[in-house]
């Protein structure tokens, strides 16, 4: 768990099967207790290099919350149970066992090669991780094709079962408004002019508006694929999918434009003061590529005329891969074999993983979230990240396993 993350034992476990398999193995870490690992399995031609990236920390657990053991990873009734049994040691075991069983097998790319990278440091922003990994070890892990964690879980709308495809992540532009007054003493309301109550329009303007709708490729190609045509009108869009699924209208609402989440607020250190100033914090998510001045016109457009001074103090610019390529098409393909009747369809998640890291370093890599449930769907799956009872029905490891396997051997062959 992270903090404090000392994932060297886990990281040489790994290390050591992919080893004994064939791969190149390398532990590279900012610090000893800390490393990353990096595994290739060479080509024999030049080609693509297709990368299945994890990340090996998780999230804090309090094991009283919790039904077993979150530390246990024992398996009850056909599940795994455990902090990171989605989230994502799950995936993690499922790529390397991939890796392993073809290298095993005397398995090589035709051309490319693969790499199995497993960071540290994720759920603590990459620092030792991911973004450590990219800039001091470019060379290492630079790759054409990425699969991570993000997406994979089936929504099932209108009697279809939909594989989610994981191409794009909103942006973080988290920001305060102060609002101004004049202190004074709170036994006298009108002495002073008392700034807490200038926060009030404030929020009263995000409780009753919001942002318009900027959408992007994510979103077209997923209201598409639900057979809803967007006709310059997303509302309307929405409205349609609402009437058949009220739950999957709320998941994808947020991915039509910016969001905003106010969710603390500062005044007075003292009950008897009259605050000279106020602060509101709002917690902003963004469509991929949205830069700071569109998204500053867009709360501006929604607080209105009220006096407010506004500060950005976070940035991420959203990411996104494009839909129409081979690694697309493969992971199209394999759910349509292994699941008659089933389709993928593009997503968007509302947070950020390493693939912006990977994105950011490799502008050309197609960076894709993909772990595919066939037992668990969306609605399951998605209340379990980071609570308690986190648990992944222990069918689906040996599931993802076959895909990454396919997946694989398809863009890597000849
Ligand atoms: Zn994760």
């Amino acid at each position: 768990m992270n903090p404090p993350g000392d994932e060297r034992p886990a990281q040489e476990l790994l290390a050591g099967l992919l080893r004994d398999a064939g791969f190149e193995v390398s532990l590279l870490g900012r610090t000893d207790e800390r490393p990353n690992l990096v595994a290739r399995l060479r080509g024999r031609a030049d080609g693509p290099v297709l990368c299945l990236l994890s990340h090996i920390d998780t999230v804090l657990a309090t094991p009283e919350d919790w039904r077993h053991d979150p530390w246990s990873g024992d398996e009850i009734d056909g599940e795994v149970w455990g902090r990171g049994a989605i989230d994502m040691k799950s995936q993690t075991a499922a790529e390397v066992t991939a890796a392993i069983s073809l290298a095993r097998e005397g398995w090589r790319p035709a051309r490319g090669d693969l790499l199995v990278v497993v960071v540290v440091d994720e759920e603590r922003g990459g620092g030792e991780g991911a973004i450590w990994l990219t800039e001091h070890h470019a060379d290492a892990v630079r790759c054409d094709f990425l699969l991570n964690e993000g997406g994979g879980s089936v929504v099932e709308y209108a009697g279809q079962r939909l594989y989610g495809v994981c191409v794009a992540e909103k942006g973080v532009f988290r920001f305060k408004l102060t609002t101004d007054g004049v202190a004074g003493h709170a036994s006298n309301p009108n002495s002073g002019d008392n700034a807490l109550l200038k926060v009030a329009p404030l929020l009263q303007a995000m409780r009753d508006r919001r942002p318009a709708f900027d959408v992007t490729e994510a979103p077209t190609a997923l209201l598409a694929a639900l057979g809803v045509q967007l006709d310059g009108d997303p509302a309307a869009a929405l409205a349609q999918v609402r009437a058949q699924d009220p739950w999957l209208a709320s998941f994808v609402e947020p991915m039509l434009g910016v969001t905003l989440a106010p969710t603390r607020a500062f005044a007075s250190e003292k009950i008897n003061v009259i605050p000279a100033r106020a602060e509101l914090e709002v917690d902003c998510r963004t469509p991929p590529g949205m830069r700071r001045e569109a998204v500053q016109a867009r709360i501006e457009e929604v607080l209105g005329d009220a006096p407010y001074r506004l500060t950005f103090f976070e940035e991420v610019i959203g990411n996104s891969s494009p839909v129409d390529t081979p690694l697309y098409a493969a992971l199209e393909r394999w759910v349509q074999r292994n699941d008659p009747g089933a389709r993928v369809v593009p997503s968007m998640l509302p947070a950020f993983t390493d693939s912006r890291t990977f994105r950011a370093a490799f502008p050309d890599c197609v960076a894709y979230g993909f772990f595919p449930h066939r037992h668990m769907t969306l609605q399951e799956t998605w209340p379990l990240l980071h609570a308690a009872d986190e648990r992944i029905d222990a069918r689906d490891v040996g599931y993802a396993t076959a895909c990454y396997r396919d997946v694989c051997k398809e863009l890597l062959s000849g």
